[in-house]
């Protein structure tokens, strides 16, 4: 299996970035692993850490419309260039943690998504260069307020609730670029959501120099590529998971704010 690099809070609420072994103790790195964190003699144990989102980004940069399929769902065609937008740091939530709908919104909808991690500090990058700048790549869910995001125009609000960007749950460095993804409601067996992430139109690469002739991107930045064909309403008292080849699985629960 291959490394899983996890962040976790301990009883006394200190945060620490760590190596998940597959006893799930946690080994304690001295620093993010982006930035050359080493190994401690600090071990947690599963009772005495609770896991949270595996990187806490200074921006979270998403991106629309990057598989043809979700684009004509969409009613639109895929753009000629990335379409980008921000979500707020503070919509991350980590696994087996609540998705709270917020009392604005009738159509709150699940969009699994790869994430990728940034390593290094980007700024106008070509892609040859970008693939050194991704650090690894976990799993997101791009919660979105469906009803909001038509009649606003604008997506920050209909994006950017606490709560609307489930994250994780760890980091991994290697991915099959063939690797599956797949979205899960409750105990349905079929998948409602499921791609190839080769099928994207603008691979992460690209994704992340264009986004670096915009912005500086920084070590443990965020880059959500686009969800694929299939995303759907989420109802309160729904789980919804989101599954990777390679990476794991994020799940989370939805409540009422
Ligand atoms: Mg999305």
């Amino acid at each position: 299996m291959a490394q899983r690099y996890v962040r976790v809070q301990n009883q006394e609420g200190q945060i620490y970035y760590g190596l998940l072994q597959l006893s799930l103790n946690v080994q304690v790195l001295d620093a993010p692993p982006w930035l050359q964190g080493q190994p401690t003699d600090l071990t947690l144990t599963p009772e005495n850490y609770q896991i949270m989102a595996p990187c806490a980004p200074s921006k979270i940069v998403a991106v629309g419309k990057n598989y043809a399929d979700h684009a004509a769902e969409m009613g639109t065609s895929v753009p000629s260039e990335p379409l980008i937008f921000l979500k707020p740091p503070t919509s991350i939530i980590p696994s087996e943690t609540e998705i709270k709908c917020p009392p604005h919104s009738q159509r709150v909808d699940y969009e699994g998504e790869l994430a990728v991690v940034i390593g290094d500090r980007t700024f106008d990058c070509t892609p040859e260069e970008a693939q050194t700048k991704i650090w690894g790549y976990t799993i997101a869910n791009d919660v979105t307020a469906r009803d909001l995001q038509k009649r606003d125009g604008q997506w920050t609000r209909a994006k950017g609730f606490d709560t609307f960007c489930p994250l994780g749950p760890w980091i991994v460095r290697e991915l099959n670029p063939g690797a599956r993804l797949q979205t899960f409601l409750n105990d349905e067996p079929n998948p409602v959501q499921s791609a190839c992430i080769d099928q994207m139109v603008f691979a992460p690469d690209f994704l992340v120099s264009y986004i670096s002739q915009v912005m500086t991107l920084l070590p443990g930045d965020l880059v959500l590529t686009g969800t694929p064909f299939g995303v759907g309403p989420l109802l309160i008292g729904d789980r919804v998971r989101v599954e990777i080849e390679g990476i794991g699985r994020l799940e989370n629960i939805v409540a009422a704010r």
